[in-house]
């Protein structure tokens, strides 16, 4: 039986996508090579390329407005390096809201090339809430910001106007819900959630931000050199970027992030209600900023945690502990997890209450 997975990353995905990548695995495109043998310079890997950055581009509504999507390699963290190396200035700044583990340690990055303004945190209530009333300066070469925080649970669900280049972490929501993404100048994004497995990362850059830095920049790390060489630098990493080409690709079958959004609202609905409905449970972030794909929420009362671990498990499901920083529980609900899995949660969390 395939278990139902809120694990937080690498995660859940699309069960065709599994049979495909499988399928390229042994025999890529009826070639009669697999996808792990063939040159990343071949026709058909560069084709591969080629569809997945333009269709990451037509799923963000971004396509000729001046955005380049690439493939890198090296995680999200290594953008945590890159970022401040391609967009703070010599001598500049950079501003940060720190809203959990992940911005605090691109922040950590950051302040190794310069002055790093901290505008906002959620530090102190272990970063239960989303930072409000902050203002970012005008003369920050730009301002970053996560999202989605995996491990706490909370999502921004608005961004500042600022004249200043935005730079926003999407690791854990890109393609998850609408939003106006070209008020982002850059989005960065591990493919291990809502797009592939570890190994890829996406980033989506404005052209015209780049090349103002005043640094030397290491090739590897330039942005500029990478949208040159069309996503192809070095060697890609090819099986990553394939299967984020299939996750895309079932996603805009699917009616894209319009449709993918009313899904994950709906288990998200699903599962806070319960939350808040169960005189046993409570939810560990802020109402206002829930995320709407990791729900975290605690045991009012410990004592229950044996018997409700074994009933979850019990009912094939896989992946619910929380974070160390959190404790109690974390479900991941990222695109590829079905309703269904979410009902048979609730129907435990439900069940819980009459064994205790
Ligand atoms: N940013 C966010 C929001 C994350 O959730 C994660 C990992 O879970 C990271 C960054 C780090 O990603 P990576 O492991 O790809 O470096």
């Amino acid at each position: 039986m395939k278990k139902h997975n809120y694990s937080a990353g690498p995660c859940i995905l699309p069960q065709e996508v599994f049979e495909k990548s499988a399928q390229a695995i042994l025999n890529f495109n009826d070639s009669g090579l697999s996808l792990l043998e063939i040159s990343h310079r071949s026709k058909d890997f560069v084709a591969v390329m080629d569809q997945a950055r333009a269709l990451v581009l037509e799923l963000l509504g971004l396509e000729g407005k001046g955005y380049q999507a690439l493939f890198l390699a090296g995680g999200a963290s290594l953008e945590f390096v890159m970022i401040p190396y391609n967009l703070m200035k010599v001598d500049g700044k950079a501003a940060y809201l720190d809203t959990g583990t992940w911005a605090a340690g691109a922040i950590k990055e950051a302040k190794l090339f310069g002055e790093t303004v901290v505008v906002g945190s959620s530090k102190d209530d272990n970063y239960n809430h989303i930072p409000t009333g902050y203002s970012i300066p005008t003369d920050a070469d730009y301002f970053h910001c996560t999202s989605n925080n995996t491990i706490f649970g909370t999502q921004m669900k608005t961004f500042p106007t600022t004249e200043v280049p935005v730079v926003c972490d999407m690791s854990s929501d890109i393609f998850s819900r609408v939003l106006d993404f070209s008020q982002f100048d850059l989005i960065y994004a591990g493919a291990q959630k809502n797009m592939g497995p570890a190994g890829t990362t996406l980033v989506v850059v404005k052209e015209s931000i780049l090349g103002k830095s005043g640094r030397d920049i290491p090739s590897m790390l330039d942005y500029s050199k990478h949208i040159k060489a069309e996503s192809m630098y070095n060697t890609p990493p090819v099986f990553p970027v394939y299967t984020s080409l299939l996750t895309l690709q079932w996603l805009k079958n699917l009616g894209g992030i319009a449709a993918i959004e009313k899904q994950n609202n709906a288990k998200a609905n699903l599962l806070y209600s319960e939350i808040d409905r169960n005189p046993l449970f409570k939810g560990a972030a802020a109402v206002a900023d829930r995320s709407a794909m990791n729900a975290t929420f605690l045991l009012n009362d410990e004592a229950h945690a044996p018997i409700f671990d074994e009933m979850w498990k019990a009912a094939g499901i896989s992946g619910l502990p929380g974070h160390r920083s959190v404790g109690g529980y974390r479900a991941s609900m990222y695109n590829a997890l079905p309703l269904e899995s979410v009902q048979v949660l609730v129907d435990v969390m439900k069940a819980l209450e009459t064994k205790v």
